[in-house]
């Protein structure tokens, strides 16, 4: 199927919020278009109105503001992965912008993007879920605030409505004590999309697991930390024992968030093997030799 699409792009948040309330179901917003441009391509999308948000410069921003770290929806992942604010206080999100596609999509793709399009391969997801980032949602005249795991209801579906926009991510800095790990598993290509992703974040207090925080992309239905395995590591002097079983415990909870799928053969050992890569490294455990 050929889709008919009319192109407009709006100069300030204003214009496009209203653009939005008056066409919302008919528009559709365009950032860096790796991902849209694709879906047009192929079909899947009907004819409608392009509204292209990148010519807006309220969207684009990361600052600092006291201990929080915000950013527009239309920072690159190239401009994620060259930000001191971000190698400073989210170096787990400047990894995950690093291992996105090729030069080209990290200068084109956007975190706005990457969190809307809601693919459960999406690499920033995991890392945000980790920061405990917020989102903001806008539409005209009215604005709201919620944890980035609540966008998400299944696999390429957000709760995010059609008159509206992301306009900010926010998230606490991570201060010295924090020790963070990304790591992807994918086809060795280029452009390789992730098939399973995982973001690890861990606070010591002396031999300690202070705080600990996991994602694992691209094997639960929707973005989530894996509460059991953080429970069980957290106030535990982290030990390679201790990390192999908390290792295991992630393959278990990920099968029984996402029920046994063609997939799990697979992916039950290769989430339990990444995990453990994550963990020694956020715990400063090498392996044995
Ligand atoms: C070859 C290739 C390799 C890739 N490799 C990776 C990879 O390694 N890792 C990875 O995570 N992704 C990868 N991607 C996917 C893609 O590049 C990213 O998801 C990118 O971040 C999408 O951003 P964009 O600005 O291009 O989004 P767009 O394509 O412009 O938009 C994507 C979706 O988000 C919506 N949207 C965008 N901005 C907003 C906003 N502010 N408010 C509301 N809705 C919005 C659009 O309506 C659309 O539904 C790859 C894509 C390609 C083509």
């Amino acid at each position: 199927m050929k889709s008919e699409f009319t192109y407009i792009s709006p100069r300030s948040l204003e214009e496009a919020l209203k653009i939005l309330e008056d066409r919302g179901e008919g528009a559709q917003v365009i950032a860096g278009g790796t991902d849209l441009m694709i879906q047009i391509r192929e079909g899947k999308l009907g004819a409608g109105l392009l509204v292209d948000i990148t010519y807006i410069p309220e969207l684009r921003f990361i600052r600092e503001e006291g201990n929080q770290i915000k950013l527009g929806p239309l920072v690159t992942h190239a401009e994620l992965a060259s930000s001191g604010v971000i190698k400073n206080g989210a170096s787990v999100l400047e990894r995950a912008a690093h291992s996105v596609g090729s030069p080209q999509i990290r200068n084109m793709g956007t975190i706005g993007g990457n969190i809307v399009n809601a693919s459960p391969a999406a690499d920033t997801i995991p890392a945000l879920v980790v920061l405990d980032a917020q989102v903001t949602l806008m539409r005209k005249g009215r604005k709201r605030t919620l944890p980035i795991t609540d966008l998400y209801i299944g696999p390429y579906k957000t709760i995010i409505e059609p008159h509206e926009l992301l306009v900010e991510i926010t998230f606490t800095k991570l201060d010295d004590g924090w020790r963070s790990s990304f790591i992807k598993l994918a086809r060795r290509r280029a452009l390789a999309i992730a098939r399973i992703n995982i973001a690890a974040l861990a606070k010591m207090e002396g031999a300690k697991a202070k705080e600990v925080r996991i994602s694992v992309g691209s094997s639960t239905p929707t973005p989530c930390r894996m509460g059991e395995v953080e429970t069980l590591l957290t106030g535990e002097v982290p030990s390679l024992a201790l990390i192999e079983e908390a290792a295991l415990r992630a393959a278990q909870e990920m099968v029984k968030r996402s029920g046994v799928r063609p997939s799990t053969e697979y992916k039950r050992p290769a989430v339990q093997g990444l995990v453990e890569k994550a963990l020694r490294e956020v715990f400063d455990l090498g392996y044995e030799t």
